[in-house]
Order: C-alpha cells, then structure tokens, then sequence
C-alpha cells in the first residue's frame, strides 16, 4: 500500500519532487554494531588540515565477515590496524574496503584503528579564516554531518540507522577552544598547544557527531544542575544573552510537556560564522548561525531567533534522543521539532501566537505544494537525502503533529508522545513506531490520518457556503472538496451566537461536495467551519457579508477571524472596507490585524488606501510591516508620500524599515506616484550610505527597492557596486539575488553585464552565494542563464544547491517564452486598472451619500 502511493507518478498535474536521477534508497547491510567511535586529531588551522586516527569498535553480527566497507570521502588514509596488525584496504575516494585478515567471529569484537589525514576538506568539516576582502572574519572550525557529510571528516559507517558512543580529543593551538558532544573529561597544556577531550556516554549516530573551534566567550547557564552553555564570538556576549537565554526555560519546558526529562549531561549551543544551515542539533551540542544572534532592536519584532532555538533544543529529544532508522522518516524529527516552535510560543505568548504562528507554517507548505511539488511525507525515492529537507517534512510535518494532537486532546496527545520517547529511548525510529505508541497509549488507531495526509500527498481544498432558511430553523452548510483526491475527515463545526453562546457539531465530510442541515432555535449569527482549525486545509468561505462581519468580529478563533477577513475583501465595496478599518483598528490580536491590513489593500477602492495608512500608527511593529507591505499593491502620490516618510524617519523595527524601503521601489517604478527617479534613487542611496546596521536588513530592503526599478541603469550599477567582495556578507548577497529582480527591465547590453557578473560569481564556493546565484538566474527572462545554471548545477557540492539550479532552469525555460508585448500590455491594463479605481472610489461615496 505504501509503496504504491510512493511510486504514484500521475500527480495530478503537479510537479514531480523526484528529479531525473532519484532512485530508492535504502539502509546498507550491517555487518555489525558499531559500539564506539574515538578520534584522535592533531589540528594546523592555519593550513586548514589535520591528522589522527579514527578508532571504531565493531561488534560483529556474524561470523566469517572478510571485509568491510567505510564511508569516508576524499580523506588521505595512512594506514588500518587491528591489534596493532595492519589489514590490507582499498580506497576510490568515496568508499574504504578493509580486507580483514582474520575473519569476524560473532560477537567477538573488533577495534579498527585508521590513521589519515585530511587537507582543506570541501564538506563535513569547514575552515573559516580571515581573507584579504574579509579581514575581521574571525578564524573558526566547525562540522556539519547531516545528513552524509561525516564521511568527509572521518571514515565511518555513515547513516542514521547505527547508533554509537563516541568521544573526540583534539590538540589544537592556543588561544582557541574545542567544544564537542557530551562531557569534557580532559584538558591538557602543552604549551603552545591544548587538548580537549570530549566523549559522549549516550549513543548517537555519527551525523550528530560534532566539534566546532574557535576563540570563543563562553557564557555559562543551568538546568538542574546541568551545564547550559553559550558560545559566541568574543564582544558579542550581550547579544548571546539576549538571544539565547530562555534556553534553560526551554529545557524545562520540553522536559515536562514530553514527559522524558533532558537526556545529556550538558547543553551547548555554538553561534558559527558562515554556517550553511539555520542550526544544527548535533548530540548535547548544537551549532547556530551567528546570523541568529540579535541585538536590542532586533529583538523587538525578530521571533525566528527564539524558534531556532527552541527548534534545536526540541530535537535533542527528537532527533537524538530517539534516532530516525533512515531519512525518509525524518518528518518525524522535522516535524515535531517545528511543532516545538509553535508548543513553546502557546507557552511564551499564549494560544492566539501560536495558531497564528501554526497559520504561517501551513502557508510555507502549501506555497511549495503548489509552485513547487506535491509529494508523501514519508518517500525513499530520492537523488539525495538532502533534498527531503523541504517544506513539507518541517512545516507540514508541524501540522501533521498539531492534527494529531487534535484528534487525541492534549492529555492523550502528550502522554502517547511520552510513551514514543520512552519506548524508543536510544533507538532508531520509523513512522509507524509513532502509531504504534499512540496506539498503545490512547487505543486510537490514527492510521486513517496518516494515510490521507502522511503517505500521500496534498491537502483538502474546501469551499463553503451557508445560509437559513427562517420558514423552517434550519442553516445549511455546503460543504465542497475542489481539490482532485477526496480526504474523508470529521470536521467540527459551530453555529455561533454573539452574545456567546454556541452550538457545536461534528460532521462526516468525504464527499465532492455535501450540504449539512442543522436545526436551530433561533438564526445563529456566524459560523465556524473546523472549529479551532486543526485541520490542515484551505478553505474558502462563500456566505453573505453579515454573517462574514459578524465572524471577523466574534469569532474567538484568530485564525477563523483570517478567513473571514480574506472573505470580506473578495467581496469588496464601502461596506466591506468598513468592516475591515473597524478590525484593523480594533482586534486585540497584532496577528489579525496584520493580515486585516493586507486584505484590505486587495480591494481597489481609495477607501481602502486611507483604511490603511490609518494603520500605520499601530504600536506593534509587526502589523506596521505588514502595512507598508500591503502598500507595495498600492501605487498612488499618497502611499508613496507615506512610505517616504518611513523611508527618511525611519521606524522602531528593522523589518518594518526594510519593508518600506521595498514597497517604496515598488510604489516608486509604477510611474503613478508623481515621484522622478533622480528623486527616488537619491533617497536609496542616502539609506544605503548611512543605515550599516544589524544583519544588513535594512541596507538590503534598500536594495530590494532598486531592484524593482527595472528600467533604471543607475540602479542596476549601484547594486553591481554591492555585488563586490568586501561587501558585508549579508548585503552582498541581497545584491546578488536582486541581480535577478532588475534583469527583466534592463536592455540587452546590461543584461550581457548581468550574465558576467553572476557567472563570476558563480564560481565562489560559498553555500550562501551559491543560492544566491542561482535564485538570480532562475528570475532571469533569457535563455542565456540557463548555461550559467547548469554549470553551477554541474560544479556545486551542495545537493541543494543543485536542486535549486535546476528548478530555475526549468523556470528560466518557461518565463522566455513570454514576450515584451505582452508585459507592455499588462502595464497598460495596470493603468487602466488605476484609473477605473479612482471613477468607483468617487461612485461609492456619492453611492453612500444617495443613502
Ligand atoms: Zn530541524
């Protein structure tokens, strides 16, 4: 059953997530238990090598084992012993074959000692020093093992499905420091030169295996009496705490709501320069971007920091605590830990964040299920194993567990979630050892909920309509499925009353479409469809106007509130742009507000436009950035006056600040703000000039907003001047990717310009700029990217970045095709748009005053 829907190619007209390539992967053979992994490094930081040995205890499974096969890529090896008695091997580069001379006997076990060296490694292992474009970049080593990456920093039987102990001693210069899973057992002065020693009592697989080097502050915490440490670079201490220090929280928090209390003996997280993930929750110690560390004002609308914490932390139980047995199941570790960021916001600011927060996840989803791939949760059809890494295993995977969480109740829920861990303590874990611990505990089994959302692709596309019939006290609720594979769900839903009273009722809905009747004593005032909205779904809410207003004022649901709004401003007109001012103005939750904002700047009324800017003084920041967002749509003298108003005064929030900047682009190169160019590109640049601040934000929502001025030669020159080494990192690859943004209104010289950069460009190893590259290329409208593409596609040692060029040379394909004329036309008809607006703005209010 399973392996059909994996192999199911009609997709139903989306795309296929497997690319040409992807075949089934598998867990190899096991010729044993690894029991223990020891190395032994001596470090040259300097010159980016280092040489030890690699010892691995073996516990055969059988005997008359002759040979072994490693996982150990471009390493020099030295020399294999066992017993001190060297062992014949042979070695591609990718694979260690150990010709064992006496065969294993079972049980009996074995210490391969391998001694190698390894000189500026390309993966696993990464050398970050100062150069002559970067000189202040600080000098640091660090790993990064999931998901095949430990291979490359030493020989091992490379995947999820073994578990071991593990310890790492280091020599390495002074003043630098080792941080490494588990206890540090020892130190050593050697003078110039220091040992650490670190070892790992829990076993764990060798992807979490982890060191990271550097001269780090070490700023220390504690959770019952275990060590909870911060490592930084030294001067950014402020920024630690402040990043960082509700972790023992946290721990505390996850201890409790998972039932199985913090597993290992230490907690440590590590901010890297230059690391190419968000984090990474390796045993015990996990490493963190330093782009993640925040600084005061930062903090004031920033929650992606305190996520990726709680992320990280929640997988030292899922992920590590229990192991998933190979990558296609890690969903489970993905998901839960995702889930973790929506449990311990529920905690932090209550449950209306959370939903809200839960909302934004199922949109990253639904965003890559329909501009990019539909595919199951679980697969093992794959190119590389970094590519499930994707929307769906993280934010779906999130939903997933909030359904689940739905269907048991929280006590259920909470306690089979207990049972999983306890069961599976220390273990590798498949998808159906989840439902087989809620099963356990609860007696449910939620084989149905896995089957339509987790082992098959896609979602339920609801559309909804209501309506009473006063003669007979009955609402009836038409319930359609639009999308092609029909889900069969129990779906609550109330009749509401908004003096607060409430009827609640649990429909079947497995049908196309289905139309419920429900008798009433009096004609309720709205109602909500999936009640509390744990379904993961789209839903379009098609019911008359009061009952809609009535929803977007009283429901206590946020989300509820959400539909609402969107369904108001369909369907538009004076009415509902009071309806909406009056929520943007006064729901209690910044959440709707926002989103209040962005729907009412979808309908094409000058009501509207005024609705809006009236929002702008709302003291919470994040419903400020939605709004000069939401101006972005709308290009009229009036939103560019107040966006330049944000743009020169500037405002509390970094973000609020840069999403003006690119609004203010936006509003600037429609031609219908009254604005010149000399105007618009004198006032970026004077924020370009002066706003250097934290992370770049705001500097590269000023390139955001030179990158909509398409047309423009002085613009796209000054984004190739940031596109040069020396640029602060994250500035310069705003530049990049906006390199792509103005292609498409540039001349053909310029265009030519263009292509040369970002094929120089192309040719840098960093993961960063590779991405950014690519992302440029894929929004380029000439078939001319494509060769730049597939050699980035051809040269990258990142399976991401290859996945990402290839998309783009698909997209790159598709938006050749469409021609000038037609983009003249769109222009054109934008105008017309703005004009008819502007006649029904007038015709409303003399409508109004009529009445
Ligand atoms: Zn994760």
């Amino acid at each position: 059953m399973l392996h059909e829907l994996m192999h199911d190619t009609d997709n139903n007209g989306y795309k296929s997530f497997e690319l040409p390539g992807a075949r089934p992967h598998y867990n190899p053979d096991r010729p044993g238990q690894v029991e223990h992994i020891a190395l032994d490094l001596i470090f040259d930081i300097p010159n980016q090598s280092y040489r030890g040995t690699c010892k691995i205890r073996l516990n055969p499974v059988r005997s008359q084992i002759d040979r072994l096969t490693l996982d150990a890529v471009n390493l020099n090896i030295e020399k294999i012993t066992i017993d001190n008695v060297s062992q014949p091997f042979d070695y591609d580069g990718e694979l260690l074959n150990i010709q064992l001379k006496q065969p294993t006997k079972i049980a009996e076990r074995i210490e391969l000692v391998i001694a190698y060296y390894v000189e500026k490694p390309q993966r696993g292992i990464y050398f970050i020093a100062p150069d002559e474009h970067y000189p202040n970049k600080p000098t640091q080593v660090w790993t990064q093992g999931e998901d095949e990456d430990s291979r490359f920093w030493f020989p091992c039987f490379d995947y999820p499905g073994q578990l071991a102990t593990s310890e790492i001693r280091v020599e390495i210069p002074k003043p630098f420091i080792a941080v490494s899973n588990g206890d540090l057992i020892a130190t050593e002065d050697k003078g110039d030169t220091q040992i650490f020693h670190w070892y790992q009592r829990e076993i764990h697989p060798t992807y979490l295996m982890t060191l990271a080097i550097g001269d780090f502050a070490e700023l220390r915490d504690e959770w019952n009496g275990k060590p909870v440490t911060y490592y930084v670079e030294k001067g950014r201490e402020d920024q630690a705490r402040l990043s960082m220090s509700k972790t023992p929280r946290m721990i505390e928090f996850y201890s409790q709501k998972y039932g199985y209390s913090y597993a290992f003996p230490k907690y440590a997280q590590v901010c890297v320069d230059d690391f190419i993930f968000g984090g990474m929750e390796n045993t015990s110690t996990t490493l963190l971007t330093d782009r993640c560390l925040l600084d005061e004002r930062a903090a004031i609308d920033n929650r992606s920091t305190e996520s990726l914490v709680a992320h990280e932390l929640a997988h030292q139980w899922f992920g590590d605590l229990i192991v998933i047995k190979h990558w296609s199941h890690a969903w489970i570790k993905e998901g839960m830990a995702s889930y973790a960021e929506v449990m311990w916001f529920e905690e932090e600011y209550g449950r209306e964040e959370a939903l809200y927060y839960l909302l934004g996840q199922a949109r990253q989803y639904l965003d890559e299920d329909s501009s990019r791939y539909r595919r199951s949760l679980v697969t093992h059809v794959y190119r590389e194993a970094i590519e499930l890494y994707d929307r769906h295993i993280y934010e779906k995977g999130s939903c997933v567990y909030h359904m689940i969480r739905a269907e048991l109740g929280d006590e259920l829920f909470y306690s089979a979630i207990a049972t999983f861990l306890k069961d599976n303590a220390h273990r590798t874990v498949e998808t159906i050892d989840l439902l087989r611990a809620i099963e356990k505990t609860t007696g449910r089994n939620l084989t149905f909920l896995f089957d339509q959302y987790v082992y098959r692709g896609g979602h339920p596309d609801f559309k909804l309509g209501y309506s009473y019939d006063a003669d007979s006290n009955l609402a009836k609720i038409t319930v359609t499925q639009t999308q092609p594979d029909l889900f069969d769900l129990r779906i609550p839903i109330a009749l509401r009353y908004i003096d607060g009273d409430s009827k609640l009722l649990k429909v079947r809905v497995h049908e196309k479409e289905q139309s419920f009747y429900f008798p009433c004593d009096r004609k309720p005032d709205f109602i909500s469809f999936d009640v509390d909205n744990y379904h993961l779904k789209t839903v379009a809410l098609e019911y008359p106007l009061p009952e809609l207003k009535a929803q977007l004022q009283h429901d206590p649901d946020p989300v509820s509130r959400i539909y609402a709004a969107q369904a108001i401003a369909k369907k538009g007109g004076l009415e509902a742009v009071k309806a909406l001012s009056d929520a943007l103005q006064n729901d209690p939750f910044w959440g709707v507000r926002a989103e209040v904002a962005e729907s009412l700047a979808t309908i094409k009324l000058d009501q509207a436009v005024e609705a809006v800017l009236a929002g702008l003084s709302d003291p919470e920041a994040r419903v400020r950035k939605s709004i000069v967002t939401s101006l972005a749509q709308i290009a009229t003298p009036e939103s560019y006056k107040a966006l330049a108003a944000i743009v020169e005064k500037g405002d509390a929030s970094y973000y609020t600040e840069a999403a003006a900047l690119r609004s203010f682009g936006k509003v600037a190169a429609s031609g219908l703000s009254d604005s010149s160019e000399a105007d618009t590109l004198s006032l970026i640049d004077s924020v370009l000039k002066q706003r250097q601040g934290w992370n770049e934000i705001v500097r590269a929502g000023a390139i955001g907003a030179l990158s909509q001025l398409k047309t423009s030669e002085s613009a796209l020159n000054l984004i190739l001047d940031y596109t040069q080494p020396g640029v602060p990192q994250p500035l310069r690859l705003a530049a990049i990717r906006a390199l792509g943004a103005i292609s498409t209104g540039q001349d053909k010289l310029n265009l030519e310009r263009i292509l040369d950069r970002l094929k120089v460009l192309s040719r840098e190893t960093f993961f960063l700029t590779q991405v950014a590259v690519a992302v440029a290329l894929g929004q380029m409208e000439t078939t001319k990217a494509i060769a730049v593409l597939q050699s980035l596609a051809d040269q990258t040692p990142d399976g991401r970045v290859r996945r990402i060029a290839e998309e783009s040379i698909q997209t790159v394909q598709k938006n050749a095709g469409s021609d000038k004329a037609l983009k003249q036309l769109r222009e054109e008809l934008d105008q017309l748009k703005q004009e008819n607006q502007d006649l029904k703005s007038r015709l409303e209010n003399l409508e109004a005053k009529a009445k």
